[in-house]
């Protein structure tokens, strides 16, 4: 072993120990160290044994046991651990040094550390990492923000480590600055709750509307995976709905229907209110979330509040296929809005983010892993300044396209009174991107009306603005 660690790690929890695995796997000496140190021994003793991994007992040691300019990175449960965890290791330090925080951290943390850090001559990388306890040890995504200078001297470790596509790229790159890395991790979280809302809406559906078995939807699944939809979370549905229970009967209609979040998506929504983006498929994802875990009221509701009967006759196989366009068409709308909101998230924190390569970081290790997200990176490649991914040629096309089908599922969803939130959120926004002339003429007039809010006029240049005595009285 190197007599100097090239890299050390905070938190033999799930995720530090499986990512010091890895990179020991890849030939980096790495020093562990856990607040309660009675992990380090048990990690060091036993998964870490005989590979070129160190144990620290203090922070003192593992300061001491790194190469210069030291890395550490930090995997705690986020918040206040992390905060605390920096201020144990400030002391050690020297000037030049790195702290890594690689867990899910809210990105104006991420801001709020780095300043503090960069004042102490210290370097802070905000680096979000994808892909569950199996992506840390075998290839996570990896989304780094922090100075360029930080982010060259961990890059060599961060790209081994990280997953690689085909061609070998890996699924690491720089973001940009300070909060970029946690706020385009968030945007994958909250891409993700719209990802598989939109795979439960189409079960609900298949489940509700054409009465399928989950056998039946297993095979669909499994041919939609052959498809442009080809992605992890597809690939897990398919094996989900094939799972059996010791009776034999399919385990996931034993589940209870009653979803956790640990809040990735509401900050994703949150954001997008604070700045002014129709992120309208992430929104409702959450908002499904919200109302699955009312289970108990929704129980009572069903007894008083009737739906229509629910039934279908037209040609099932067909309406698989519309079934299989508007999931494709209503992805689209989300990365489409998803894209929006990390544009406007640049502007206004000064982030040169490099959109095809967030695209590339995303194509594996992570859980929205997808043949599709090779397309963004195209349509990225093409335009680097592209508004909307629904301006671009594959995008435009492909959604205009879905929308005959995309539409005879919406209305059959709402005809049989079968919630589908995110597939009918997106095609209206689709609706509403695509319209040129919205009512909001009128909205205007009633905000002038009862609050003088002025409006500006389509035969008069913009910018001027004027008012009505609606009431003509004065
Ligand atoms: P975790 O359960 O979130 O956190 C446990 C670790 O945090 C332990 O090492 C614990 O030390 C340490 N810790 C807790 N409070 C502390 C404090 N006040 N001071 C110092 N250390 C403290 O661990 P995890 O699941 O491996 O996740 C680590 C980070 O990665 C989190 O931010 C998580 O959100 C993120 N993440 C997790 C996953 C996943 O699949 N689990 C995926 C992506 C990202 P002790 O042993 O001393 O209690």
């Amino acid at each position: 072993m190197k007599t100097l660690s090239d890299i050390g790690l905070i938190g033999l929890a799930v995720m530090g120990e499986n990512l010091i695995l890895n990179m020991a796997s890849k030939g980096f000496t790495v020093t562990a160290y856990n607040r309660s140190t009675d992990k380090v021994e048990s990690f060091i003793n036993g998964r870490a044994k005989g590979l070129s991994i160190r144990g620290a007992f203090s922070v003192e040691e593992l300061v001491q046991s790194l190469e210069r300019p030291r890395k550490i990175m930090i995997m705690v449960k986020s918040g206040a651990p992390v905060d605390a965890t920096i201020e144990q290791l400030v002391p050690y330090l020297d000037k030049g040094d790195i702290i890594i925080d690689g867990g899910n951290t809210h990105f104006p943390d991420t801001i709020r550390r780095e300043k503090y850090l960069a004042e102490k001559g210290l370097h802070f990388v905000g680096a979000g990492v994808s892909g569950g306890e199996e992506g840390a040890l075998t290839g996570p995504s990896i989304m780094p923000g922090g100075s360029n200078e930080a982010w060259l001297a961990v890059k060599p470790i961060f790209q081994a480590i990280s997953a690689k596509v085909d061609d070998g790229s890996p699924c690491c790159d720089y973001v940009g600055q300070n909060g970029a890395g946690h706020f385009v991790k968030m945007v994958h979280n909250g891409i993700e709750y719209g990802d598989m809302q939109l795979l439960c809406e189409a079960y609900q559906i298949m489940k509700e509307v054409l009465g399928m078995s989950a056998d039946e939807m297993h095979e669909v699944f499994k041919q939609w995976n052959t498809t442009e939809l080809d992605s992890y979370l597809v690939e897990i549905t398919r094996d989900i709905l094939a799972y059996k229970d010791e009776d034999g009967s399919p385990l996931v209609e034993k589940i209870l229907d009653t979803a956790g979040q640990k809040g990735t998506g509401k900050w994703t929504g949150v954001i997008a209110l604070d700045l002014g983006v129709p992120l309208t498929l992430i929104a409702e994802s959450v908002f499904a979330r919200c109302i699955s875990a009312l289970k108990s009221e929704r129980v009572e509701a069903a007894k008083v509040l009737t739906g229509p009967t629910k039934s279908f006759n037209g040609d099932k196989a067909a309406f698989i296929e519309d079934l299989r366009q508007a999931v494709l068409a209503s992805k689209i709308v989300s990365y489409a809005q998803g894209y929006t909101l990390m544009r406007e998230a640049a502007k206004e924190y000064n982030w040169d983010l490099n959109y095809g390569g967030i695209a590339l970081m995303w194509r594996g290790g992570c859980i929205i892993r997808s043949a599709f997200l090779g397309k963004i990176k195209e349509a990225f490649d093409k335009n680097p300044s592209l508004n909307n991914l629904l301006l671009d040629d594959y995008f435009t096309n492909t959604v205009v396209n879905a929308q005959d089908g995309w539409r005879r599922v919406a209305m059959s969803a709402i005809s049989n009174g079968v919630p589908a939130p995110c597939l009918t959120a997106a095609l209206n926004y689709f609706d509403g991107y695509r319209t040129e002339r919205l009512p909001a003429n009128l909205l205007q007039a009633q905000r002038d009306y009862f609050g003088a809010h002025t409006y500006e006029r389509t035969d008069k240049p913009r910018g001027e603005f004027f008012h009505t005595n609606w009431t003509g009285r004065g």
